[in-house]
Protein backbone atom coordinates (compact mmCIF):
# COMPACT_ATOMS: atom_id res chain seq x y z
CA UNK A 1 0.00 0.00 0.00
CA UNK A 2 1.08 3.71 -0.63
CA UNK A 3 1.53 6.04 1.61
CA UNK A 4 0.66 8.46 -0.78
CA UNK A 5 -2.51 7.23 -1.70
CA UNK A 6 -4.28 6.43 1.75
CA UNK A 7 -5.94 7.74 4.32
CA UNK A 8 -3.70 7.40 7.48
CA UNK A 9 -4.28 10.62 9.46
CA UNK A 10 -1.37 10.08 11.84
CA UNK A 11 -1.34 12.96 14.86
CA UNK A 12 1.80 14.27 16.76
CA UNK A 13 -0.43 15.51 19.29
CA UNK A 14 -2.30 13.15 21.74
CA UNK A 15 -5.97 13.69 21.78
CA UNK A 16 -7.84 15.55 24.46
CA UNK A 17 -10.72 12.73 25.11
CA UNK A 18 -8.09 9.84 25.25
CA UNK A 19 -6.68 8.84 28.39
CA UNK A 20 -5.51 4.98 28.30
CA UNK A 21 -2.67 4.28 25.80
CA UNK A 22 -4.94 1.68 23.19
CA UNK A 23 -6.85 4.16 22.79
CA UNK A 24 -4.33 7.21 22.31
CA UNK A 25 -2.37 5.57 19.98
CA UNK A 26 -5.20 3.87 17.91
CA UNK A 27 -6.10 7.84 17.48
CA UNK A 28 -2.88 8.98 17.06
CA UNK A 29 -1.64 5.93 14.19
CA UNK A 30 -4.80 6.58 12.02
CA UNK A 31 -6.48 3.62 12.47
CA UNK A 32 -10.28 4.32 14.45
CA UNK A 33 -12.03 7.84 14.71
CA UNK A 34 -14.85 8.37 16.65
CA UNK A 35 -18.89 9.40 15.62
CA UNK A 36 -20.23 9.85 18.80
CA UNK A 37 -20.14 8.12 22.53
CA UNK A 38 -19.07 4.48 22.47
CA UNK A 39 -19.33 4.19 18.55
CA UNK A 40 -16.22 4.43 16.51
CA UNK A 41 -15.60 4.08 12.80
CA UNK A 42 -12.61 1.30 11.66
CA UNK A 43 -10.13 3.38 9.48
CA UNK A 44 -8.73 1.34 6.67
CA UNK A 45 -5.36 0.47 8.92
CA UNK A 46 -7.39 -0.48 11.76
CA UNK A 47 -9.49 -2.47 10.08
CA UNK A 48 -6.73 -4.35 8.56
CA UNK A 49 -5.54 -5.70 11.85
CA UNK A 50 -9.18 -6.25 12.74
CA UNK A 51 -9.83 -8.99 9.72
CA UNK A 52 -6.35 -10.26 11.00
CA UNK A 53 -7.86 -11.05 14.27
CA UNK A 54 -11.43 -12.28 12.71
CA UNK A 55 -9.32 -14.96 10.60
CA UNK A 56 -7.84 -16.24 13.34
CA UNK A 57 -11.13 -16.28 15.27
CA UNK A 58 -13.07 -18.32 12.26
CA UNK A 59 -9.71 -20.97 12.02
CA UNK A 60 -9.83 -21.92 15.60
CA UNK A 61 -13.18 -22.20 15.82
CA UNK A 62 -13.78 -23.85 12.48
CA UNK A 63 -11.00 -26.24 14.31
CA UNK A 64 -13.23 -27.26 17.55
CA UNK A 65 -15.88 -28.18 14.61
CA UNK A 66 -17.95 -23.99 14.95
CA UNK A 67 -20.51 -23.43 12.37
CA UNK A 68 -20.34 -19.99 11.18
CA UNK A 69 -24.07 -18.40 11.19
CA UNK A 70 -24.68 -14.90 10.42
CA UNK A 71 -27.78 -13.85 12.73
CA UNK A 72 -29.82 -10.03 12.67
CA UNK A 73 -28.97 -7.28 14.94
CA UNK A 74 -32.64 -6.58 14.62
CA UNK A 75 -34.23 -8.77 16.78
CA UNK A 76 -38.44 -8.42 17.51
CA UNK A 77 -38.72 -7.65 21.20
CA UNK A 78 -41.12 -10.52 21.95
CA UNK A 79 -38.73 -13.31 21.80
CA UNK A 80 -36.68 -11.28 24.61
CA UNK A 81 -39.37 -10.94 26.42
CA UNK A 82 -40.25 -14.71 26.55
CA UNK A 83 -37.05 -15.32 28.63
CA UNK A 84 -37.25 -11.84 30.46
CA UNK A 85 -34.23 -10.40 29.47
CA UNK A 86 -35.60 -6.86 28.12
CA UNK A 87 -35.94 -6.53 32.02
CA UNK A 88 -32.49 -8.13 32.72
CA UNK A 89 -30.65 -6.28 30.42
CA UNK A 90 -32.80 -2.83 31.49
CA UNK A 91 -31.46 0.69 29.83
CA UNK A 92 -28.44 -1.24 28.13
CA UNK A 93 -30.78 -3.15 25.46
CA UNK A 94 -31.27 -0.51 22.60
CA UNK A 95 -35.23 0.01 21.26
CA UNK A 96 -35.95 0.95 18.09
CA UNK A 97 -38.72 3.33 19.22
CA UNK A 98 -41.42 2.69 16.27
CA UNK A 99 -41.39 -0.75 15.98
CA UNK A 100 -41.70 -3.58 18.53
CA UNK A 101 -37.84 -4.15 17.72
CA UNK A 102 -34.32 -4.28 19.58
CA UNK A 103 -30.56 -4.16 19.11
CA UNK A 104 -29.39 -7.43 19.98
CA UNK A 105 -26.67 -7.32 23.11
CA UNK A 106 -25.70 -10.99 21.90
CA UNK A 107 -27.99 -14.03 20.71
CA UNK A 108 -28.59 -16.59 22.94
CA UNK A 109 -32.22 -15.87 22.54
CA UNK A 110 -31.91 -16.32 18.13
CA UNK A 111 -29.83 -19.54 18.58
CA UNK A 112 -32.79 -21.02 20.79
CA UNK A 113 -35.61 -19.65 18.62
CA UNK A 114 -33.97 -21.90 15.61
CA UNK A 115 -33.33 -24.57 17.48
CA UNK A 116 -36.59 -25.15 18.81
CA UNK A 117 -38.08 -27.88 16.87
CA UNK A 118 -35.48 -27.68 13.91
CA UNK A 119 -33.31 -29.87 16.32
CA UNK A 120 -35.54 -32.84 16.82
CA UNK A 121 -33.89 -35.70 18.10
CA UNK A 122 -30.50 -36.35 20.09
CA UNK A 123 -28.94 -37.87 16.75
CA UNK A 124 -28.76 -34.00 15.79
CA UNK A 125 -26.92 -32.59 18.86
CA UNK A 126 -24.02 -31.77 19.81
CA UNK A 127 -23.78 -28.91 17.72
CA UNK A 128 -21.71 -25.41 17.97
CA UNK A 129 -22.99 -22.54 16.27
CA UNK A 130 -21.03 -19.22 16.08
CA UNK A 131 -20.66 -15.77 14.46
CA UNK A 132 -18.35 -12.62 14.14
CA UNK A 133 -20.88 -9.90 14.18
CA UNK A 134 -21.63 -6.27 15.58
CA UNK A 135 -23.69 -6.13 18.74
CA UNK A 136 -25.28 -2.98 20.37
CA UNK A 137 -25.39 -2.40 24.26
CA UNK A 138 -26.22 0.84 25.16
CA UNK A 139 -23.06 1.14 27.97
CA UNK A 140 -23.90 4.01 30.64
CA UNK A 141 -20.30 5.11 30.47
CA UNK A 142 -18.38 4.46 27.16
CA UNK A 143 -14.62 5.46 27.95
CA UNK A 144 -11.50 3.76 27.28
CA UNK A 145 -11.81 3.68 23.68
CA UNK A 146 -13.03 0.50 21.75
CA UNK A 147 -12.90 -1.56 24.85
CA UNK A 148 -16.13 -0.19 26.03
CA UNK A 149 -18.65 0.35 22.29
CA UNK A 150 -22.16 1.15 22.25
CA UNK A 151 -21.33 -1.16 19.10
CA UNK A 152 -18.75 -3.44 18.92
CA UNK A 153 -18.11 -6.78 16.89
CA UNK A 154 -17.83 -10.30 18.94
CA UNK A 155 -17.46 -13.97 18.19
CA UNK A 156 -20.64 -15.50 19.78
CA UNK A 157 -20.38 -19.16 19.67
CA UNK A 158 -23.45 -21.46 21.16
CA UNK A 159 -22.87 -25.19 22.09
CA UNK A 160 -26.27 -27.10 22.08
CA UNK A 161 -26.28 -30.47 24.08
CA UNK A 162 -28.14 -33.68 25.08
CA UNK A 163 -26.96 -33.18 28.41
CA UNK A 164 -24.28 -31.48 31.31
CA UNK A 165 -21.37 -34.19 30.29
CA UNK A 166 -21.93 -32.55 26.23
CA UNK A 167 -21.69 -29.34 27.84
CA UNK A 168 -18.84 -29.83 29.76
CA UNK A 169 -16.91 -31.23 26.17
CA UNK A 170 -18.27 -27.89 24.30
CA UNK A 171 -17.23 -25.62 27.48
CA UNK A 172 -13.83 -27.74 27.43
CA UNK A 173 -13.61 -27.36 23.83
CA UNK A 174 -13.84 -23.66 23.92
CA UNK A 175 -11.23 -22.97 26.45
CA UNK A 176 -8.94 -24.88 24.17
CA UNK A 177 -9.70 -22.38 21.32
CA UNK A 178 -9.78 -19.10 23.62
CA UNK A 179 -6.15 -20.16 24.62
CA UNK A 180 -5.26 -20.53 20.89
CA UNK A 181 -6.57 -17.78 19.48
CA UNK A 182 -4.98 -15.30 22.43
CA UNK A 183 -2.00 -17.26 22.14
CA UNK A 184 -1.91 -16.27 18.21
CA UNK A 185 -2.92 -12.73 18.66
CA UNK A 186 0.40 -12.84 20.97
CA UNK A 187 -1.00 -11.25 23.85
CA UNK A 188 -0.51 -12.17 27.57
CA UNK A 189 -3.17 -13.52 29.79
CA UNK A 190 -4.59 -15.42 32.28
CA UNK A 191 -8.35 -17.17 33.52
CA UNK A 192 -10.58 -16.29 36.47
CA UNK A 193 -13.46 -17.67 38.08
CA UNK A 194 -16.72 -15.21 36.99
CA UNK A 195 -19.89 -14.67 37.61
CA UNK A 196 -22.73 -15.56 35.04
CA UNK A 197 -24.15 -11.81 35.55
CA UNK A 198 -27.36 -11.46 33.09
CA UNK A 199 -26.92 -14.88 31.17
CA UNK A 200 -27.31 -17.05 33.92
CA UNK A 201 -26.39 -20.32 33.90
CA UNK A 202 -23.39 -21.71 36.35
CA UNK A 203 -19.97 -22.20 35.73
CA UNK A 204 -18.16 -19.15 33.63
CA UNK A 205 -14.49 -18.73 33.63
CA UNK A 206 -13.43 -14.94 31.80
CA UNK A 207 -10.12 -14.10 29.87
CA UNK A 208 -8.52 -11.32 31.22
CA UNK A 209 -5.35 -9.14 30.51
CA UNK A 210 -3.69 -6.97 33.43
CA UNK A 211 -4.06 -3.55 32.66
CA UNK A 212 -4.48 -0.10 34.68
CA UNK A 213 -7.07 0.71 32.19
CA UNK A 214 -9.15 -2.37 32.60
CA UNK A 215 -12.72 -1.94 34.89
CA UNK A 216 -12.67 -5.19 35.76
CA UNK A 217 -10.93 -5.94 39.22
CA UNK A 218 -9.44 -8.96 39.89
CA UNK A 219 -8.07 -11.03 42.70
CA UNK A 220 -5.27 -13.65 41.84
CA UNK A 221 -2.69 -15.49 44.27
CA UNK A 222 0.64 -16.03 42.75
CA UNK A 223 1.46 -19.28 44.86
CA UNK A 224 -1.48 -21.23 44.33
CA UNK A 225 -2.89 -19.68 40.93
CA UNK A 226 -6.14 -19.05 42.50
CA UNK A 227 -7.88 -16.49 40.22
CA UNK A 228 -11.25 -14.91 40.40
CA UNK A 229 -13.07 -11.58 39.58
CA UNK A 230 -13.10 -9.27 42.51
CA UNK A 231 -16.97 -9.57 41.80
CA UNK A 232 -16.90 -13.18 42.84
CA UNK A 233 -13.65 -13.29 44.57
CA UNK A 234 -13.09 -15.06 48.39
CA UNK A 235 -10.13 -14.39 50.42
CA UNK A 236 -9.68 -14.82 54.27
CA UNK A 237 -9.93 -11.33 56.11
CA UNK A 238 -9.68 -11.31 60.05
CA UNK A 239 -13.72 -11.19 61.71
CA UNK A 240 -13.70 -8.57 63.62
CA UNK A 241 -12.98 -10.09 67.83
CA UNK A 242 -15.78 -10.36 70.07
CA UNK A 243 -14.90 -7.92 72.89
CA UNK A 244 -15.52 -9.77 76.21
CA UNK A 245 -18.25 -7.59 77.69
CA UNK A 246 -20.95 -6.46 75.96
CA UNK A 247 -22.61 -3.10 76.80
CA UNK A 248 -26.04 -2.20 77.24
CA UNK A 249 -27.80 -0.75 73.99
CA UNK A 250 -28.00 3.35 74.05
CA UNK A 251 -28.77 6.15 71.73
CA UNK A 252 -27.35 8.96 70.87
CA UNK A 253 -28.00 12.37 69.00
CA UNK A 254 -25.97 12.56 66.23
CA UNK A 255 -26.79 15.66 64.28
CA UNK A 256 -25.98 16.33 60.39
CA UNK A 257 -23.66 12.81 60.69
CA UNK A 258 -24.49 11.14 57.56
CA UNK A 259 -21.84 8.57 56.83
CA UNK A 260 -19.74 6.05 58.60
CA UNK A 261 -16.71 8.48 58.40
CA UNK A 262 -18.62 11.30 59.75
CA UNK A 263 -20.06 8.76 62.27
CA UNK A 264 -16.19 8.14 63.30
CA UNK A 265 -14.93 11.34 63.72
CA UNK A 266 -18.12 12.99 65.68
CA UNK A 267 -17.71 9.53 68.21
CA UNK A 268 -14.32 9.66 67.88
CA UNK A 269 -14.53 5.96 67.46
CA UNK A 270 -12.19 3.52 64.72
CA UNK A 271 -14.79 2.60 61.85
CA UNK A 272 -14.43 -1.07 62.75
CA UNK A 273 -16.73 -0.15 65.58
CA UNK A 274 -19.34 0.55 63.35
CA UNK A 275 -21.72 -1.42 60.54
CA UNK A 276 -22.81 0.51 57.79
CA UNK A 277 -26.65 -0.43 56.56
CA UNK A 278 -28.11 -0.60 53.14
CA UNK A 279 -31.27 -1.10 52.41
CA UNK A 280 -32.28 -3.27 49.58
CA UNK A 281 -35.33 -4.66 47.75
CA UNK A 282 -35.12 -8.19 46.66
CA UNK A 283 -38.34 -9.49 44.67
CA UNK A 284 -40.35 -6.68 46.04
CA UNK A 285 -39.05 -7.19 49.74
CA UNK A 286 -36.99 -4.94 51.69
CA UNK A 287 -33.68 -6.18 53.48
CA UNK A 288 -31.13 -4.83 54.92
CA UNK A 289 -27.59 -5.42 54.54
CA UNK A 290 -25.28 -4.73 57.69
CA UNK A 291 -21.57 -4.25 56.29
CA UNK A 292 -18.54 -3.75 58.28
CA UNK A 293 -17.57 -0.32 58.38
CA UNK A 294 -16.87 1.41 55.34
CA UNK A 295 -16.81 -2.10 53.46
CA UNK A 296 -19.11 -1.48 50.24
CA UNK A 297 -21.88 -4.25 49.65
CA UNK A 298 -20.71 -6.46 46.96
CA UNK A 299 -23.49 -6.32 44.32
CA UNK A 300 -22.78 -9.64 42.47
CA UNK A 301 -22.24 -11.43 45.35
CA UNK A 302 -25.51 -10.15 47.07
CA UNK A 303 -27.34 -11.47 43.65
CA UNK A 304 -26.21 -14.63 44.18
CA UNK A 305 -26.72 -15.40 47.50
CA UNK A 306 -30.26 -13.52 47.42
CA UNK A 307 -31.35 -14.96 44.10
CA UNK A 308 -34.14 -13.20 42.10
CA UNK A 309 -34.18 -9.52 41.29
CA UNK A 310 -31.86 -7.51 43.74
CA UNK A 311 -31.86 -3.33 42.97
CA UNK A 312 -30.97 -0.96 45.79
CA UNK A 313 -33.87 0.59 47.29
CA UNK A 314 -34.67 4.43 46.19
CA UNK A 315 -33.77 7.00 48.47
CA UNK A 316 -37.45 8.16 48.66
CA UNK A 317 -38.43 4.22 49.33
CA UNK A 318 -35.88 4.38 52.88
CA UNK A 319 -38.06 6.30 55.08
CA UNK A 320 -41.23 4.16 54.74
CA UNK A 321 -39.21 0.99 54.95
CA UNK A 322 -37.06 1.78 57.84
CA UNK A 323 -38.12 5.10 59.57
CA UNK A 324 -35.00 7.02 58.67
CA UNK A 325 -33.55 8.36 55.86
CA UNK A 326 -30.00 7.22 54.22
CA UNK A 327 -27.32 7.95 57.08
CA UNK A 328 -29.71 6.64 59.71
CA UNK A 329 -31.12 3.36 59.23
CA UNK A 330 -29.67 0.32 61.81
CA UNK A 331 -30.57 -3.19 62.41
CA UNK A 332 -32.40 -2.85 66.02
CA UNK A 333 -35.96 -3.10 65.51
CA UNK A 334 -35.81 -3.28 61.28
CA UNK A 335 -39.24 -5.03 60.75
CA UNK A 336 -38.02 -6.75 57.63
CA UNK A 337 -35.32 -9.47 56.67
CA UNK A 338 -31.35 -8.63 57.63
CA UNK A 339 -28.45 -10.26 56.30
CA UNK A 340 -24.71 -9.51 56.54
CA UNK A 341 -21.39 -9.79 56.09
CA UNK A 342 -19.18 -12.51 57.71
CA UNK A 343 -16.72 -10.44 59.02
CA UNK A 344 -19.66 -8.96 61.53
CA UNK A 345 -20.38 -12.54 62.67
CA UNK A 346 -18.80 -11.95 66.04
CA UNK A 347 -19.78 -7.97 66.42
CA UNK A 348 -20.64 -6.64 69.23
CA UNK A 349 -20.65 -3.05 71.19
CA UNK A 350 -21.41 -1.81 67.31
CA UNK A 351 -22.21 1.95 66.51
CA UNK A 352 -25.46 1.75 63.77
CA UNK A 353 -27.81 3.84 62.57
CA UNK A 354 -30.91 4.51 64.86
CA UNK A 355 -34.13 4.50 62.40
CA UNK A 356 -34.84 7.77 63.55
CA UNK A 357 -33.03 11.05 61.73
CA UNK A 358 -30.05 12.16 63.71
CA UNK A 359 -30.03 9.27 66.05
CA UNK A 360 -27.10 6.09 66.20
CA UNK A 361 -27.60 3.40 68.42
CA UNK A 362 -24.14 2.01 70.25
CA UNK A 363 -23.50 -1.15 71.79
CA UNK A 364 -24.82 -3.50 69.85
CA UNK A 365 -24.16 -6.97 70.26
CA UNK A 366 -25.26 -8.75 67.04
CA UNK A 367 -26.26 -12.21 68.16
CA UNK A 368 -27.78 -10.57 71.26
CA UNK A 369 -29.89 -7.68 69.45
CA UNK A 370 -30.40 -8.86 65.67
CA UNK A 371 -30.91 -12.38 66.17
CA UNK A 372 -32.65 -13.30 62.97
CA UNK A 373 -29.64 -11.73 61.13
CA UNK A 374 -28.20 -14.29 58.78
CA UNK A 375 -24.32 -14.00 57.54
CA UNK A 376 -22.70 -14.30 54.37
CA UNK A 377 -19.81 -13.48 52.14
CA UNK A 378 -21.16 -10.19 50.83
CA UNK A 379 -17.74 -8.08 50.45
CA UNK A 380 -15.45 -7.87 48.02
CA UNK A 381 -11.90 -9.34 48.24
CA UNK A 382 -8.83 -6.54 48.83
CA UNK A 383 -5.37 -6.27 48.14
CA UNK A 384 -3.23 -8.11 50.63
CA UNK A 385 -5.88 -9.91 52.31
CA UNK A 386 -5.58 -14.11 52.49
CA UNK A 387 -6.63 -16.79 49.64
CA UNK A 388 -9.39 -18.58 50.07
CA UNK A 389 -7.35 -21.30 49.11
CA UNK A 390 -3.81 -21.80 50.02
CA UNK A 391 -3.85 -18.57 52.66
CA UNK A 392 -0.61 -16.82 50.84
CA UNK A 393 -1.26 -13.12 49.99
CA UNK A 394 -3.86 -12.09 47.34
CA UNK A 395 -3.00 -9.62 44.29
CA UNK A 396 -5.59 -7.07 43.73
CA UNK A 397 -5.26 -5.60 40.38
CA UNK A 398 -7.34 -4.15 37.55
CA UNK A 399 -8.27 -6.16 34.14
CA UNK A 400 -9.51 -6.42 30.77
CA UNK A 401 -12.03 -8.91 30.07
CA UNK A 402 -11.05 -9.98 26.88
CA UNK A 403 -13.35 -12.99 26.68
CA UNK A 404 -16.35 -15.16 28.28
CA UNK A 405 -17.39 -18.91 28.25
CA UNK A 406 -20.77 -19.87 29.93
CA UNK A 407 -22.14 -22.89 30.94
CA UNK A 408 -25.76 -21.70 30.70
CA UNK A 409 -28.24 -24.93 31.00
CA UNK A 410 -31.40 -24.95 30.17
CA UNK A 411 -32.30 -21.18 30.87
CA UNK A 412 -32.94 -20.35 27.24
CA UNK A 413 -34.46 -23.87 26.58
CA UNK A 414 -36.86 -23.80 28.96
CA UNK A 415 -38.09 -20.24 28.81
CA UNK A 416 -38.52 -20.86 24.59
CA UNK A 417 -39.20 -24.92 25.14
CA UNK A 418 -36.45 -25.76 23.22
CA UNK A 419 -36.65 -29.81 23.19
CA UNK A 420 -35.48 -32.53 21.94
CA UNK A 421 -36.45 -36.09 22.02
CA UNK A 422 -34.20 -38.69 23.68
CA UNK A 423 -33.05 -42.42 22.75
CA UNK A 424 -36.10 -43.17 24.93
CA UNK A 425 -38.62 -40.93 23.06
CA UNK A 426 -38.32 -38.47 26.00
CA UNK A 427 -38.87 -34.30 25.57
CA UNK A 428 -36.05 -32.70 27.12
CA UNK A 429 -34.76 -29.61 27.03
CA UNK A 430 -31.95 -28.75 24.76
CA UNK A 431 -28.38 -27.88 27.27
CA UNK A 432 -26.77 -24.53 25.81
CA UNK A 433 -23.35 -23.10 26.75
CA UNK A 434 -22.16 -19.28 25.48
CA UNK A 435 -19.10 -17.96 24.59
CA UNK A 436 -17.89 -14.47 23.65
CA UNK A 437 -14.68 -12.91 22.60
CA UNK A 438 -15.09 -8.58 22.15
CA UNK A 439 -12.76 -8.71 18.81
CA UNK A 440 -12.08 -5.22 19.25
CA UNK A 441 -10.78 -5.96 23.28
CA UNK A 442 -7.90 -8.14 21.72
CA UNK A 443 -6.79 -4.72 19.33
CA UNK A 444 -6.58 -2.74 22.46
CA UNK A 445 -5.11 -5.37 24.39
CA UNK A 446 -2.49 -5.70 21.83
CA UNK A 447 -1.38 -2.12 22.14
CA UNK A 448 -2.01 -2.17 26.36
CA UNK A 449 1.22 -4.35 25.44
CA UNK A 450 2.87 -3.28 23.12
CA UNK A 451 4.27 0.37 22.65
CA UNK A 452 6.67 2.36 23.83
CA UNK A 453 7.31 6.12 23.80
CA UNK A 454 7.35 6.23 19.72
CA UNK A 455 4.39 4.60 19.06
CA UNK A 456 2.57 0.99 18.21
CA UNK A 457 5.22 -1.94 18.47
CA UNK A 458 3.27 -4.64 16.01
CA UNK A 459 4.21 -8.05 15.97
CA UNK A 460 3.22 -11.14 13.65
CA UNK A 461 0.36 -12.05 12.58
CA UNK A 462 -1.71 -9.08 14.01
CA UNK A 463 0.97 -6.29 12.27
CA UNK A 464 -1.29 -4.74 9.22
CA UNK A 465 2.11 -4.61 7.29
CA UNK A 466 5.61 -6.78 7.77
CA UNK A 467 7.54 -3.74 5.97
CA UNK A 468 7.76 -0.34 6.37
CA UNK A 469 9.50 0.88 2.80
CA UNK A 470 10.51 4.53 3.37
CA UNK A 471 12.16 6.55 0.30
CA UNK A 472 14.05 9.02 2.16
CA UNK A 473 13.90 12.29 -1.30
CA UNK A 474 10.98 10.51 -3.36
CA UNK A 475 12.37 13.11 -5.50
CA UNK A 476 15.35 11.69 -6.29
CA UNK A 477 15.40 9.59 -9.48
CA UNK A 478 17.71 6.71 -8.09
CA UNK A 479 16.26 6.80 -4.92
CA UNK A 480 12.58 6.23 -6.05
CA UNK A 481 13.77 3.63 -9.06
CA UNK A 482 14.89 1.73 -6.25
CA UNK A 483 12.30 1.78 -3.92
CA UNK A 484 9.46 1.05 -6.73
CA UNK A 485 11.50 -2.19 -7.41
CA UNK A 486 12.10 -2.97 -4.05
CA UNK A 487 8.69 -2.74 -3.33
CA UNK A 488 7.49 -5.05 -5.96
CA UNK A 489 10.34 -7.72 -5.29
CA UNK A 490 9.12 -7.50 -1.57
CA UNK A 491 5.17 -7.81 -2.33
CA UNK A 492 6.18 -11.02 -5.07
CA UNK A 493 8.51 -12.67 -1.85
CA UNK A 494 5.48 -12.59 -0.22
CA UNK A 495 5.75 -9.87 2.45
CA UNK A 496 3.22 -7.27 3.01
CA UNK A 497 4.65 -3.43 2.63
CA UNK A 498 3.89 -0.35 3.26
CA UNK A 499 4.93 2.59 1.44
CA UNK A 500 5.78 6.42 2.25
CA UNK A 501 6.59 6.96 -1.10
CA UNK A 502 5.48 10.96 -0.46
CA UNK A 503 7.42 13.59 -2.14
CA UNK A 504 7.04 16.38 -0.12
CA UNK A 505 7.40 14.40 3.06
CA UNK A 506 10.46 15.04 4.85
CA UNK A 507 12.95 12.38 6.68
CA UNK A 508 11.86 13.14 10.16
CA UNK A 509 8.44 13.25 9.27
CA UNK A 510 8.58 9.85 7.48
CA UNK A 511 10.87 8.37 10.48
CA UNK A 512 7.75 9.78 13.21
CA UNK A 513 5.29 8.25 11.29
CA UNK A 514 7.27 5.08 10.85
CA UNK A 515 7.97 4.73 14.72
CA UNK A 516 4.26 5.59 15.34
CA UNK A 517 2.58 3.56 13.18
CA UNK A 518 5.05 0.24 14.34
CA UNK A 519 5.36 -2.04 11.73
CA UNK A 520 8.23 -4.46 12.86
CA UNK A 521 10.61 -3.68 10.07
CA UNK A 522 11.76 -0.28 8.43
CA UNK A 523 13.20 -0.28 5.19
CA UNK A 524 15.07 3.05 4.74
CA UNK A 525 16.11 3.61 1.33
CA UNK A 526 18.34 6.72 0.78
CA UNK A 527 20.69 8.01 -1.79
CA UNK A 528 24.15 7.75 0.21
CA UNK A 529 23.79 3.72 0.73
CA UNK A 530 22.35 2.99 -2.38
CA UNK A 531 25.26 4.74 -4.04
CA UNK A 532 27.00 1.65 -2.28
CA UNK A 533 24.46 -0.69 -3.29
CA UNK A 534 23.07 -0.68 0.64
CA UNK A 535 19.88 -0.40 2.07
CA UNK A 536 19.19 0.61 5.61
CA UNK A 537 16.75 -1.77 8.18
CA UNK A 538 15.73 -1.42 11.37
CA UNK A 539 13.97 -3.41 14.17
CA UNK A 540 11.25 -1.32 15.27
CA UNK A 541 11.05 -3.27 18.66
CA UNK A 542 14.62 -3.36 19.87
CA UNK A 543 15.28 0.18 17.44
CA UNK A 544 18.67 -1.64 16.06
CA UNK A 545 19.91 -0.39 12.52
CA UNK A 546 21.91 -2.52 10.07
CA UNK A 547 22.99 -0.92 6.81
CA UNK A 548 23.21 -3.98 4.44
CA UNK A 549 23.97 -5.02 1.02
CA UNK A 550 21.05 -5.08 -1.68
CA UNK A 551 22.51 -8.70 -2.61
CA UNK A 552 21.88 -9.92 1.26
CA UNK A 553 18.62 -8.32 1.86
CA UNK A 554 16.03 -11.40 1.30
CA UNK A 555 17.98 -13.40 3.60
CA UNK A 556 18.20 -10.84 6.07
CA UNK A 557 14.33 -10.20 5.83
CA UNK A 558 13.78 -13.86 6.26
CA UNK A 559 15.56 -13.89 9.47
CA UNK A 560 14.16 -10.70 11.03
CA UNK A 561 10.51 -11.92 10.03
P1 LIG B 1 -18.24 -6.22 30.55
O1 LIG B 1 -18.33 -6.89 31.90
O2 LIG B 1 -16.89 -5.72 30.22
O3 LIG B 1 -19.32 -5.22 30.33
P2 LIG B 1 -19.73 -8.40 29.59
O4 LIG B 1 -19.40 -9.38 30.64
O5 LIG B 1 -21.00 -7.71 29.61
O6 LIG B 1 -18.53 -7.35 29.48
P3 LIG B 1 -20.13 -10.47 27.65
O7 LIG B 1 -21.59 -10.38 27.58
O8 LIG B 1 -19.50 -11.57 28.39
O9 LIG B 1 -19.55 -9.07 28.17
O10 LIG B 1 -19.59 -10.35 26.17
C1 LIG B 1 -18.54 -11.14 25.62
C2 LIG B 1 -17.35 -10.30 25.26
O11 LIG B 1 -17.71 -9.17 24.46
C3 LIG B 1 -16.65 -9.70 26.46
O12 LIG B 1 -15.78 -10.63 27.03
C4 LIG B 1 -15.91 -8.53 25.84
O13 LIG B 1 -14.68 -8.94 25.27
C5 LIG B 1 -16.83 -8.09 24.72
N1 LIG B 1 -17.61 -6.90 25.10
C6 LIG B 1 -18.65 -6.83 25.94
N2 LIG B 1 -19.13 -5.59 26.03
C7 LIG B 1 -18.38 -4.83 25.21
C8 LIG B 1 -18.39 -3.45 24.85
N3 LIG B 1 -19.29 -2.62 25.35
N4 LIG B 1 -17.46 -3.00 23.97
C9 LIG B 1 -16.55 -3.84 23.45
N5 LIG B 1 -16.50 -5.15 23.74
C10 LIG B 1 -17.39 -5.66 24.61
MG1 LIG C 1 -18.60 -11.06 30.63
Amino acid sequence: MRVSRSFIPTLKEVPNDAVIQSHILMIRAGLVRQLSAGIYSWLPLGYKVIRKIIDIIREEMNAIGGQEFHFPGLNPKEIWEQTGRVEAFGDILFHIKNREYVLAPTHEEIVAYHAKGAIASYKDLPQIWYQIQTKFRNEPRPRSGVIRGRQFIMKDAYTLDRDDAGLDVGYALHDKAYRAIFDRCGLRYFVVGASSGAMGGSKSEEFMVKSDAGEDTVAYCEKCGYAANAEVAQSVAALIPHQKESKKLFEISTPNVHSIDELCTFLKIDEHETAKSRIYIHDAKPILVLMLGNDEVNETKLGNVLGGNVRPAHPEELKEISGADAGSIGPIDFPHRIIADNLLKDGNNLYSGANKNDFHIGGIDLRRDVSKCEYFDLRTAENGEKCIRCGSTLDVFKAIELGHIFKLGTKYSDALGVLYLDENGKERPIVMGSYGIGVERIFACFLEQNYDEKGIIWKKPLNPFDIHLIGLNMKNEMVSKACEKLYIDLIAEGYEVLFDDRLEASAGFKFNDADLLGMPIQLIVGEKNLKDGKVEVKNRKTGEKKVVELTQLNSILKELI
